[in-house]
C-alpha cells in the first residue's frame, strides 16, 4: 500500500528532462584512426601479441604448482616501449593484497577464506632481445609486475622472449575462480590464473595495469598458447585447447572410447564411474606424467587435474561442417541424469547454439569440470559447481561456455566494463536456455523485465562503474541489467532484425580484439541505422528509472466519433518509446506505437486516435516489454461511463 501513495504524488509531479536524455554532447566527439567513428578497428588499429610456452608441474604433497613460462612478446604498437608489465593474479592471495585490504570482515565470494599461503614466488626473469639474455630484477607491486628493460623494444613488430621462473601454493579456494575441491576419490585441482601473463597496453590507456581485487576479471592479449602440465601418473588431465599427445597420457581404450565420442551427438564414456581409480585406465601406474596442450588465437588457458573424475565426451557440429568435442570431468558426487549426467550436453548444445546464432566457437574442443569454483569461464574449459543440478546446472554451463563469445572471442577489458562480458552473455544466455530441448529451461516470459523495474529503484551504481568500485549488492546488475537493456533495444526499440544484423556486426568487428563501450554503442547506431545515444546515456551512464503513465483522454469536439486524444506523460527521467493499447467501447481494439522520440517533445505527448466510439481503457506497456517502476498509472479506465 506504501507504494501507492507513492505513486499518487509522484503523478503530479514529473521529473523528467528531456535535454538530460537527448543530450547533443553525449559521444560528441569523433572516430580516430585506430576506433573509427562507425565503431569499427580504425585504419591503424593495432594489437600487441603474446605467445606463451608454460611448463608446471602440480606437486601434491605441497599443494604447489612450479614452473616456467616464456613470453614471445610482439610490440606492434607505434611507442617504443622501455619497460614491460606482468600480471602476478596469484598474488590477491597473498594476505598483504590490495584484493584483502579491501575485503569485507565478514568476507564475500571473492576472498580465500583464511588462506594464508598464497601468492607468486618469482625465482627469476629473463629477457632475450636479438639474440642476448638479460636478468632482470622485477618490480612488484601487489598484482603487476614490471620488467625495466636495458633496451627498447622498438615499434611495429619488434620482438622480445620474456622468462620467468615461478612458483605457488594453490590456494583451496581461489577467489571462486580455482582451487581444490576434496572428494571422496581424491582432490580435483582447477588451475586457472597460473602462469604470470602479460598486461594489455593499449591505444586508449597505454598498459593496463589496474590491479586484480576480485571481482573485477581480465583484460588479456591474444596470442598461441603450447603447454606441459606435469602432474601424478594417476591423475586425468583436461586443459584449454587440443591434448597433444594422448599415446603417451590416455589407454588405448580411452582413446577408442574419444574417437567414438567425437562421431557421436550422444554423450560417450571415456572413463566410468567404476573405473574410477582403477590401474587399467593410466598408462603409467608410477611417478608423473606430462600432458601436452596447444591453443591457437587465445586469451588464456586454464586446466583441471583429478584421480576422482568420470570423463565423458560427445561430437559437437559447427555450422561451417567442422566437427568438435564437448566434454566433462566431474566426481562421483555429481554424477546422475539429475547433475553432471547432463552436463556434456549442457555444454555441446550451448556451443551449437551460440555458433549457429552469432559466431562459430574457433576452437575445436571444450570441457565443463566440476569443482569448486561455482561458476567461471576460461577459453575452452569451466569450471562449475560440483553441487548444482538440473536448472541451475544448465544454467551455469551455458553462461560459463557462453562467456567463450564474450569476452573469450571479443576482447574486452573485463577489469574496467564487467557488463561487456557478463551483460552481454547473459543477454545470450536467454535465447539459448529458450533453444535448448524445446525450452525445457527456458523463459518466454518478460519476467525479467518486470524483476528489473523493482531493482532499478534502488539501484545506486550506474553499469558504467568499474567492479572495484560498485557494491558488491548491486553487481548483478552487471548482468540483468544489461541482458533486460539489449532485449529492449531488440524487441521494443529496433526490432530482431535489425539489432541481430548490428551485434553480429560488433562481434565479427571485434573478434579477436580489445573493443571498448563506445565501439559498441557506435558499431550498434551505424549497423542498425539509429541515433541510439540517448539510450546508451540513460541505461548505462545513469540510475535513472522508468514511469510512464496515462494522464488524460478528450474527445475532438467533445464527440468520440470524431477521434480520442490521449495525453501520456513521462514521470520519471528514462525515456522509452511507448506502447499504447486502446480499447473502445464498441470492443475494438488496437495498438498504438510510439517512438522514443515523442520524449524529445515535452514532459507530456497528446496524441490522436481514431476512435469511432467512446474509448473505454488505455493501457501503457500492456505486455509487459519495459521496465516500469510504477505500472499502477499505465491504465486509465472510462469511470463515468460516457
Ligand atoms: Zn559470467
Amino acid at each position: 500500500m506504501g507504494i501507492v501513495s507513492q505513486n499518487v504524488l509522484a503523478q503530479d509531479t514529473s521529473i523528467y528532462q528531456k535535454n538530460q536524455v537527448f543530450d547533443p554532447t553525449f559521444l560528441s566527439y569523433g572516430g580516430t584512426e585506430f576506433r573509427s567513428a562507425d565503431g569499427a578497428p580504425g585504419p591503424k588499429y593495432w594489437q600487441n601479441a603474446a605467445d606463451y610456452s608454460i611448463h608446471a608441474t602440480l606437486d601434491e604433497k605441497d599443494t604447489t604448482l612450479k614452473g616456467d613460462v616464456t613470453i614471445n612478446y610482439t610490440n606492434n604498437s607505434p611507442d617504443e616501449l622501455k619497460y614491460v608489465w606482468l600480471q602476478l593474479d596469484q598474488n590477491l592471495f597473498n594476505p598483504d593484497s590490495r584484493g584483502a585490504a579491501t575485503t569485507l570482515v565478514t568476507g564475500d565470494r571473492f576472498d580465500v577464506k583464511g588462506y594464508t599461503k598464497g601468492g607468486y614466488h618469482i625465482e627469476s626473469a629473463y629477457v632475450t632481445y636479438k639474440g642476448k639474455s638479460y636478468k632482470i630484477d622485477p618490480v612488484i607491486t601487489d598484482t603487476r609486475m614490471q620488467l625495466r628493460l636495458p633496451f627498447t623494444i622498438k615499434p611495429n613488430g619488434d620482438k622480445i622472449d620474456i622468462k620467468v621462473n615461478y612458483w605457488f601454493s594453490i590456494p583451496q579456494y581461489g577467489a571462486d575462480r580455482m582451487g581444490r575441491l576434496y572428494t571422496k576419490n581424491g582432490v580435483i585441482y582447477q588451475l586457472a590464473q597460473w602462469y604470470p601473463r602479460m598486461c594489455v597496453f593499449d591505444a586508449v590507456s597505454g598498459w593496463n595495469t589496474l590491479p586484480y581485487m576480485g571481482l573485477g576479471e581480465f583484460y588479456c592479449e591474444y596470442g598461441n598458447f603450447d603447454y606441459y602440465v606435469t602432474v601424478p601418473s594417476d591423475m586425468i588431465v583436461a586443459g584449454s585447447g587440443d591434448l597433444q599427445n594422448p599415446t603417451q597420457v590416455l589407454t588405448a581404450t580411452e582413446i577408442s572410447r574419444l574417437d567414438k565420442a567425437r562421431k557421436s551427438d550422444s554423450t560417450v564414456f571415456i572413463v566410468k564411474e567404476n573405473e574410477i581409480g582403477a590401474a587399467s585406465t593410466r598408462p603409467l601406474n608410477k611417478g608423473m606424467l606430462t600432458w601436452h596442450f596447444k591453443m591457437h588465437n587465445s586469451r588464456d588457458v586454464s586446466w583441471t587435474a583429478s584421480k576422482a573424475f568420470i570423463w565423458d565426451a560427445a561430437r559437437v557440429n559447427f555450422p561451417s561442417g567442422r566437427k568438435g568435442i564437448a566434454m566433462a570431468v566431474y566426481p562421483v558426487e555429481s554424477q546422475g541424469y539429475d547433475a553432471y549426467g547432463r552436463s556434456t550436453q549442457y555444454l555441446k548444445q550451448s556451443i551449437e547454439f551460440y555458433s549457429k546464432t552469432y559466431f562459430e566457437y574457433p576452437w575445436n574442443s571444450a570441457v565443463v569440470v566440476a569443482g569448486v569454483a561455482l561458476g567461471m569461464e576460461y577459453p575452452g574449459i569451466v569450471f562449475c559447481s560440483y553441487r548444482i543440478k538440473r536448472a541451475n546446472l544448465w544454467h551455469d554451463v551455458t553462461h560459463e561456455i557462453g562467456h567463450n563469445w564474450f569476452p573469450m572471442i571479443v576482447g574486452s577489458d573485463e577489469r574496467s566494463f564487467m557488463w561487456m562480458d557478463e551483460g552481454m552473455n547473459t543477454f545470450i544466455n536467454g535465447y539459448a536456455s529458450n533453444s535448448f530441448n524445446h525450452g525445457e529451461y527456458g523463459d518466454t516470459t518478460n519476467r525479467s523485465i518486470l524483476m528489473m523495474g523493482r531493482t532499478m529503484e534502488r539501484a545506486k551504481d550506474p553499469l558504467m562503474t568499474p567492479p572495484e568500485a560498485i557494491s558488491l549488492r548491486d553487481y548483478g546488475q552487471y548482468y540483468s541489467k544489461t541482458a533486460v537493456g539489449l532485449n529492449i533495444l531488440r524487441n521494443s526499440v529496433l526490432g530482431p532484425d535489425r539489432f541481430d544484423f548490428a551485434f553480429k556486426t560488433y562481434i565479427k568487428r571485434w573478434a579477436y580484439k580489445h573493443p571498448q563501450p563506445i565501439d559498441f554503442f557506435r558499431t550498434m547506431n551505424d549497423a542498425a541505422g539509429d541515433n541510439l545515444n540517448w539510450f546508451w546515456k540513460e541505461w548505462f551512464y545513469e540510475t535513472w528509472k522508468l514511469d510512464q503513465s496515462v494522464k488524460g483522454v478528450k474527445y475532438v469536439d467533445d464527440d468520440p466519433a470524431k477521434g480520442a486524444l490521449i495525453t501520456i506523460e513521462n514521470l520519471q527521467q528514462l525515456a522509452m518509446p511507448v506502447i499504447v493499447k486502446v480499447t473502445e467501447e464498441n470492443g475494438k481494439t488496437q495498438t498504438i506505437n510510439l517512438p522514443v522520440n515523442v520524449w524529445q517533445r515535452d514532459t507530456d505527448w497528446t496524441f490522436k486516435y481514431n476512435s469511432t466510439s467512446p474509448i473505454a481503457s488505455v493501457v501503457l506497456d500492456p505486455n509487459d516489454e519495459l521496465p516500469d517502476v510504477n505500472r499502477a498509472n499505465n491504465s486509465w479506465q472510462n469511470k463515468d461511463g460516457k
